[in-house]
């Protein structure tokens, strides 16, 4: 069966879609990455059946052939890194290195979980009971329904592929329509490492269609998404309301703090990298840099120059330092709020242009606003752009509170060279990763990922605590 032009995967076929939906390059839009398939609520329900119908036998699958096979997928994205992050930075607009970078942690994430399968325990607990026995165990949830936004269209889907396959879930992925040649390649080395057809699935199409129809349905047992609060919230509650186990990870607006104290260069370094890299299109972006009062016009100063030193330019070239925007749409965003914060009284201390470069693309160079407030909206709401603003506080304690009064609480970061202000900022900082003296985006794969407030709903992404997601737990009494 031909996987050309890029069809759906379902039942261990590749199947045609209803309609196609065509992947263009944000750095030059004349260049078409490929047309992939849409499918409709038909096709959705027809690899929600074969997941269902796969599953039992995916639960009892050896250990070691499925960790064979999850070892094969990292080893093979590993072996391709530079033709898939080529991919990747293509189509979604992060520069080479990133693109590289992202799919190197894809394939480490599958190693990972290629080693979680075989080491997966239960406790054996004496019962109350004279004479009897008490087991806990964790099996799989049964089918899972992954749905994944467009920024890291490789790493995502791999954070929540390899758990759910590794702790014997069958999968259904919907991938995000903007970005979905790298989620394809994925699925295709999913199925060339030999998974058991049925066990995952692959359906591209829209999120009204395909996304509602995996939120809806109660032959999938649990749902992992990852996207924007709006769509988490309205997911939620459908999901919920059919008691459907639920992972929620969505929007931040992550705090940097600048103490007087903090070695000026690493403060440059990580709020360059945390808000501007990626260009910007990450929820762990520092979008908010909180700087007190002694070292705020050095910051300020400091920061600006190396801006104009960055270069913004096609994803592909080298010496790029920040692509392009994703789309249309989200540079509509980012504009329509560079406006709102001059119009708030915020003061454009660099950047929000529009660039032209030798190919057609969405170019914005990257945007500071000083002069902000905590209440502006710049500083409430998630931009997910290349914009950052810079507050000003008095002392420490009115940092840490400016950093904590947000709706969001995802990533949280301090520059100081105060052991004392770090202990406490890491203690009481509100958010699901703390950083200190490092940019607020850039987290390892082995360890836990997620946030508090309206970041974050469920267990835990990545590491061993994915465990708490992919699977449920079963107590065993066994007597005499
Ligand atoms: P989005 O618009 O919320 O979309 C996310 C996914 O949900 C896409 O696959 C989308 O499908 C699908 N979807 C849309 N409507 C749906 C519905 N009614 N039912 C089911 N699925 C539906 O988010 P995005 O623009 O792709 O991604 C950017 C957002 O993701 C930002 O807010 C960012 O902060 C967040 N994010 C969070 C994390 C984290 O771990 N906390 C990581 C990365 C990104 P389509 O293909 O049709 O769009």
């Amino acid at each position: 069966m031909s996987t050309q032009p890029h069809h759906n995967y379902i039942a261990g076929e590749w199947v045609a879609g209803a309609s196609v939906s065509r992947n263009q390059n944000p750095s030059d839009l004349g260049d078409l990455v490929g047309e992939y398939a849409q499918a409709d609520q038909a096709q959705a329900d027809q690899a929600i059946a074969a997941a269902r119908a796969a599953a039992p036998a995916w639960a009892g699958f050896g250990v070691q052939a499925r960790a064979d096979l999850l070892e094969r997928v990292g080893v093979e994205l590993l072996a391709r890194r530079d033709e898939l992050g080529q991919l990747l930075s293509r189509e979604e607009g992060k520069t080479l290195p990133e693109g590289v970078g992202e799919v190197v942690r894809a394939g480490n994430i599958f190693k990972f979980f290629a080693g979680e399968v075989l080491r997966r325990t239960g406790d054996l607990v004496a019962s109350v009971r004279p004479g009897v026995d008490v087991e806990v165990t964790r099996e799989p949830m049964g089918v899972v329904g992954i749905i994944a936004p467009w920024n890291f269209p490789i790493a995502i889907p791999a954070w929540k592929i390899a758990p759910a396959l590794a702790y014997g879930n069958a999968v259904v992925f919907k991938p995000a329509d903007l970005c979905p040649g790298s989620s394809w390649a994925l699925a295709k080395i999913i199925a060339d490492a030999g998974v058991p057809a049925g066990a995952f699935n692959l359906v591209m199409g829209r999120g009204s269609v395909v996304g509602e129809a995996l939120v809806n349905d109660r032959r999938v047992d649990a749902i992992s998404f990852t996207g924007s609060v709006e769509t988490g919230q309205r997911i939620a509650a459908k999901a919920i309301a059919r008691m459907a186990k639920i992972q929620m990870e969505m929007g931040g607006k992550n705090p940097l703090v600048v103490l007087d104290d903090a070695d000026l260069k690493v403060a440059v370094e990580c709020a360059v990298n945390g808000a501007f890299f990626s260009t910007g299109q990450r929820c762990t972006a520092s979008s908010r840099l909180i700087v007190t009062a002694g070292i705020h016009d050095r910051f300020v100063a400091a920061l600006t120059e190396r801006l104009k030193g960055l270069t913004i330019d096609h994803a592909l070239k080298a010496g790029t330092h920040i692509g392009p925007v994703v789309d249309q749409s989200q540079l509509n965003q980012d504009l329509k709020y560079i406006e709102l914060a001059k119009s708030e009284g915020g003061h454009l201390a660099y950047g929000g242009n529009l660039l032209k470069r030798d190919t057609e693309g969405f170019y914005l160079e990257p945007a500071l606003f000083t002069q902000t407030t905590a209440a502006m909206r710049i500083n409430q709401e998630e931009v997910f752009g290349p914009v950052a603003s810079v507050i000003l506080a008095r002392d420490y304690d009115e940092a840490l509170h400016l950093a904590n009064d947000t709706p969001f609480g995802l990533s949280s970061g301090i520059c100081t060279t105060s052991l004392k202000f770090a202990s406490h900022y890491r203690r009481n900082a509100q958010a699901g990763m703390v950083m200190v003296n490092l940019p607020t985006a850039g987290v390892d794969y082995h360890v836990p990922f997620g946030g508090r407030k309206g970041s974050s709903y469920g267990p835990r992404e990545q590491g061993r605590y994915a465990a708490e997601f992919f699977t449920t737990v079963k107590t065993s009494y066994i007597g005499a």
